[in-house]
């Protein structure tokens, strides 16, 4: 007799043609299941006539239901790789980016892993940017902050599965945390999307927090507060490393240079736009 819920290889066809209109229907089923049956990729290639037990089946379909909708995989698994990391997920932040390696890239080559070595990261959302660093950079003292109370509980319970604790998590405004401390890098992945910006309709965005997402000024009021306020925060020869929008070097780099900055460079993102400026503070 044929079992009466539907094996591996059927019920990935199944949300495969479910998902037919999305970005990515092949991985995002594959990863749904795989969330489902608590198992990895290499399960569903070993054994597609295995069938789905009831319970696996409808948490399949609830969680198909929400992804058609457009609800990014990313919150539905709980889950997002970043660097060497897998980090939790909440609405509470933002899901972390692949082009934001690259300022953690950049933020690694600026400095040296010596145990006096101090490092923020500014709405740090899941941890992801400090954790990062900080798993590269075991010697180096590394803090976050967060204006969101549930996003820094998040980043802390990310830093203590990841067995990196010592990263000290804020809650506050970008460097309100940390009056009268000085570093020797400042890194931020800021909200810089212009509020009318038409994409904020589309896609995943629309289920992210929009406090993370958009800023007054064009995109920039946030990147401007920052690079005004570093410089107070910032050891002689310090560096501010900040992401920001693919249209956004220029202004960056003016703004950069107005406040006192030297050194300013930009590097591009794995799709080869603009992503990362910063500068190094010698006052
Ligand atoms: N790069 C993200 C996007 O375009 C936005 C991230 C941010 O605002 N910091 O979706």
């Amino acid at each position: 007799m044929k079992d009466k819920y539907p094996s591996i290889a059927e019920a990935l066809n199944w949300a495969r043609e479910k998902l037919h209109l999305g970005e990515s229907p092949q991985v995002d089923a594959k990863v749904l299941l795989q969330h489902v049956l608590g198992c990895e990729p290499v399960y569903l290639l070993t054994w597609p006539e295995r069938c789905l037990t009831e319970l696996q089946w409808q948490q399949y379909q609830d969680l198909l239901e929400k992804r058609e909708a457009g609800q990014p995989v990313a919150y539905l698994i709980g889950l997002r790789d970043f660097w060497s990391l897998s980090l939790k997920v909440s609405p509470a932040t933002l899901i972390p980016r692949p082009d934001t390696e690259v300022l953690v890239e950049q933020s690694l080559k600026k400095i040296v892993n010596l145990a006096d070595t101090e490092i923020v990261d500014l709405g740090t959302g899941t941890g992801a940017i400090a954790l990062a660093i900080a798993s590269e950079c075991p010697l180096a003292k590394v803090y976050a902050s967060d204006l969101r109370e549930d996003a820094v509980q998040l980043a802390r319970e990310n830093a203590s599965s990841l067995h990196l604790s010592e990263v000290d998590i804020r809650q506050g405004s970008w460097l309100e945390p940390f009056s009268g401390q000085t570093f020797d890098l400042i890194v931020s992945n800021p909200p810089y999307i212009d509020p009318q910006d038409p994409h904020l309709s589309q896609g995943d965005v629309r289920f992210e927090p929009i406090s993370a997402l958009t800023s007054e000024q064009n995109g920039l009021a946030d990147i401007k507060h920052i690079i005004d306020t570093a410089t107070d925060y910032l050891k002689a020869g310090g560096w501010l490393l900040l992401e920001h929008g693919y249209d956004q070097k220029q202004a960056v780099q003016q703004l950069l240079d107005k406040a006192g900055y030297s050194q300013i460079f930009t590097e591009q993102d794995y799709g080869g736009m603009d992503r990362v400026s910063g500068g190094c503070y010698l006052a």
